[in-house]
């Protein structure tokens, strides 16, 4: 007989609930239309959804009428784009998630306080592209590319990350540089997030457990390519954008299914794929495994609030 495993935490963290949320707030309080600068989380079904209700997804701020309403993503932006938007006299509504901003403060201190920065990220993702333009910065992908990092050993080097990074592999490359750099300075407070580590753990314990880790979530979204990754090592793992990726001839295959899903991808995803398992291979059970409890909320953007009490 089929099991479905099921782990928790799964699905939206805080930054993505907050970010959805303002965008569908920005679109009932402010005149129309609103433009989305970047995928406002990386998830192809929460992108299409608003689109097919007018959002207008952008690249390129320049294209935007002056004056209109702009949304940015739960990935931030740079401040090169941001004073661009201020100078074509935008409405700014930032929905950028606080702990991604975190890392922006943290790279603008490090800066004024004269460090060398290095910044463990994915080339051109969008989070990253953001940071690095707040200070100059070293991105270093892995540990290969540590080589490449040729400043004085006396210097002081601080060492920021992008948020979604496999906690694993990034303490191997930080272990790395602390041998390079022994002065090497850390924020208090890492910069891969409580959703982050908490999906990383779960998935571990799951992908043990069973004989295939499916999880859903786009193939742009970093934090379910790592939840990819880790499950991988461990047992068998696809990532699917939603259940029509999974053929009834790879479900027979296996008896214990474990579901994972990354941080922005819907929880009706994952109850599809749960009903097709079922119709499927009706006397299929379910246990749930909880690893963490998650509580964490963030406030909606000032620009929000203020529109909403006015
Ligand atoms: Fe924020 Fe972490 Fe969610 Fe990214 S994954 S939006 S950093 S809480």
């Amino acid at each position: 007989m089929k099991t479905i495993f099921l782990i928790k935490p799964r699905g939206f963290c805080a930054g993505v609930s907050r970010a959805i949320k303002t965008l569908e707030l920005t679109q009932k309080l402010f005149k129309q239309p609103i433009y989305a600068f970047n995928e406002i989380v990386h998830n192809k079904h929460v992108v299409k959804n608003f689109k097919n209700k007018g959002i207008l997804f952008i690249k390129k701020i320049d294209n935007i009428p002056n004056s209109s309403t702009i949304v940015f993503s739960a990935h931030g932006v740079s401040p090169k784009i941001k004073k661009i938007a201020r100078e074509k006299k935008l409405n700014i509504i930032d929905a950028t998630c606080p702990l991604v901003n975190k890392t922006h403060i943290e790279a603008k201190n490090f800066n004024k306080l004269g460090y060398k920065i290095i910044l463990i990220g994915k080339k051109n993702h969008e989070e990253v592209e953001g940071i690095m333009g707040e200070a100059p910065i070293n991105l270093i992908e892995n540990l290969n590319e540590i080589k490449k990092l040729n400043f004085k050993t006396n210097k002081k080097i601080a060492c920021l990350t992008q948020t979604t990074l496999s906690q694993d592999e990034t303490i191997k490359i930080i272990t790395a540089l602390k041998q390079k750099f022994n002065n090497l300075t850390l924020p208090p407070k890492k910069n891969i997030c409580y959703a982050t580590q908490n999906r990383q753990n779960a998935v571990k314990k799951l992908a043990k457990l069973v004989d295939i880790v499916i999880v859903i979530g786009s193939k742009n979204s970093s934090n379910s390519n790592k939840l990819k990754e880790i499950a991988k090592k461990i047992t068998t793992t696809i990532l699917i954008d939603s259940e029509k990726e999974v053929s009834k001839t790879i479900l027979t295959q296996y008896e214990k299914i474990g579901i994972a899903s990354g941080a922005s991808a819907p929880e009706y995803l994952v109850k599809e794929l749960i009903t097709k398992i079922k119709k499927a291979f009706p006397n299929t059970q379910i246990n749930e495994i909880k690893k963490n409890k998650e509580n964490i909320t963030f406030p909606l953007p000032l620009e929000i609030k203020k529109a909403q009490s006015n």
